[in-house]
């Protein structure tokens, strides 16, 4: 029973409804492997095992009195520290909040309580969500569990990280331009984009409010069907979160994906893309046709304008999120000075790192006057005709697949030119900007690193990827392997 960690969500949750484990004991082997491992990969700003082993006490004494509970009740899970947590440091990986306490829990955060979830911590990210590789923490970066040298993938690295080592059973992160997709490539997991407006960003520290969404990180598509169905639905406290009736995500995986229509973007084959990453998903959308479904190729030809306009808009929008740090309402305050400017510029001088300020300059430029009609207008209508793109070709196919990631794990400090590291979310991106969902799903390995698929699907058909992600592992093995660490 030492390996109790190695289970699936939706294991565990059997043994403890059965009660031939309890929580406690579940929660007591991944605080043990957290002592184990933790200090290696890095994972966790925060954690938190006086309160896992108390809520963990609560859900045991919830089995005790036979009540009808939900999957995620008792399991052991950690929260990428970009979601509020009442009265729990949430710091998004910056100085700037590095000692802010929520007064609130974020809506995500009430639902997974609810469902009476064990939080054994926050986890380690790239400051205010902007990276790639989790080196933008103003922390430490966090290291890959299937080589230490290597990054996991950011901005949700800690929660990937924490995944896929073992430390948590399941995770939640948040993705703006592909940080839960390309992490959970890069780590082996099942990583899942929610359409916008599916889960309730309320809470969710802000960078790019028409972009960002919260979803989960798991080891297989039937635990990030439980995740997610625990977090979707609408919110009156976020207007955008949408009315339109969520699925049942367990219920969608039937095994069975014969006659669905799959389309493979000729434009997701770009230069640069690493051969061994081009053999593994090609290998894999093999996979695909021998389980039946049509595989076609398909044209969305406004791919190539993707990230350009994702970092105009991205930007755009931070720039007017982040005004709020001022030194004034919350967060770090610069306090040697009696002049009010001076002070709100030092908060900002040592409260933001580098890749902040950069993005900070970059979107008050393309919002300025002199420049919105040829930046910021020109990114919004390519943005539209991204969204085109995808309609034309949802209305014919059910799903799209690609490459998650253009690379496997690279090693840290390797990529140092911002733009490089932009590109790292050539193959994520499109999907934000056009609002649709997509979930990266362990899909090979090159030179023993993983490889993720991405499978994209229309709004709010979250059911559809899922049950291809789900068939797709009846035919695989990758989901299973872990990494020796
Ligand atoms: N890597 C992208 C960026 O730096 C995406 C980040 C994200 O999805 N939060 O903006």
């Amino acid at each position: 029973m030492t390996e109790l960690y190695k289970l699936s969500i939706h294991e565990a949750g059997e043994l403890l409804r059965q009660r031939k484990i309890s929580s406690v004991e579940l929660t007591q082997v991944h605080l043990e492997r957290i002592r184990e491992v933790e200090p290696k990969v890095k994972a966790f700003t925060l954690v938190t095992d006086e309160l896992a082993l108390q809520q963990a006490k609560e859900a045991d004494k919830r089995f005790a009195s036979g009540e009808n509970l939900h999957p995620l009740t008792g399991i052991p899970i950690a929260i990428k520290d970009v979601i509020c947590t009442k009265d729990i440091t949430t710091t998004c990986g910056s100085r700037m909040l590095e000692n802010f306490k929520p007064p609130y829990n974020a809506t995500v955060m009430e639902r997974l309580n609810e469902a009476g979830i064990v939080m054994v911590g926050k986890t380690n990210m790239d400051e205010f969500a902007m990276g790639s590789s989790t080196e933008h923490s103003a922390f430490f970066p966090t290291r890959n569990p299937w080589d230490l040298e290597r990054i996991p993938g950011g901005s949700s690295g800690g929660s990937a990280a924490a995944v896929a080592a073992g430390m948590a059973m399941g995770s939640y992160g948040s993705d703006t331009g592909g940080s839960i997709r390309q992490p959970g490539a890069l780590t082996n997991l099942v990583g899942l984009k929610p359409t916008y407006g599916r889960v309730s960003r309320f809470g969710l520290v802000a960078f790019a409010s028409s972009l960002d969404q919260i979803g989960p990180f798991a080891r297989n598509a039937r635990d990030a069907a439980i995740l997610l169905q625990t977090i979707a639905g609408q919110d009156p406290r976020d207007g955008t979160s949408s009315p339109t009736p969520t699925q049942d995500y367990s219920a969608a995986l039937s095994g069975d994906i014969k006659g669905l229509r799959i389309g493979v973007p000729e434009e997701y084959w770009v230069e640069g893309t690493q051969p061994g990453v081009v053999s593994a998903v090609k290998e894999s959308i093999e996979r695909l046709r021998e389980l039946g479904a049509k595989v076609n190729p398909v044209s969305l030809p406004h791919t190539k304008y993707g990230v350009a306009a994702y970092y105009i808009i991205a930007p755009a929008e931070a720039s007017s999120n982040l005004s709020r740090y001022d030194g004034v309402k919350y967060g770090y305050s610069y306090r040697d000075t009696t002049d009010m400017w001076e002070a709100m510029e030092k908060t900002r001088e040592f409260g933001f790192g580098p890749e902040v300020k950069r993005r900070i300059m970059l979107g008050t430029y393309a919002l300025s006057a002199g420049y919105y009609d040829a930046y910021y207008k020109r990114a919004e209508k390519i943005r539209t005709l991204i969204k085109q793109d995808f309609d034309k070709v949802f209305a014919e196919y059910d799903a799209l697949v690609s490459p998650a990631s253009p690379t496997v794990a690279f090693k840290l400090g390797e990529i140092s030119d911002p733009y490089q590291m932009y590109l790292q979310d050539v193959f994520t991106i499109p999907a934000n900007l056009a609002g649709i969902c997509g979930v990266s799903i362990p899909g090979g390995f090159s030179e023993g690193l993983p490889v993720g698929l991405q499978l994209l699907g229309n709004d709010f058909k979250e059911d559809t990827i899922l049950r291809i992600a789900d068939a797709f592992e009846h035919v695989t093995d990758y989901h299973n392997r872990w990494p020796s660490l």
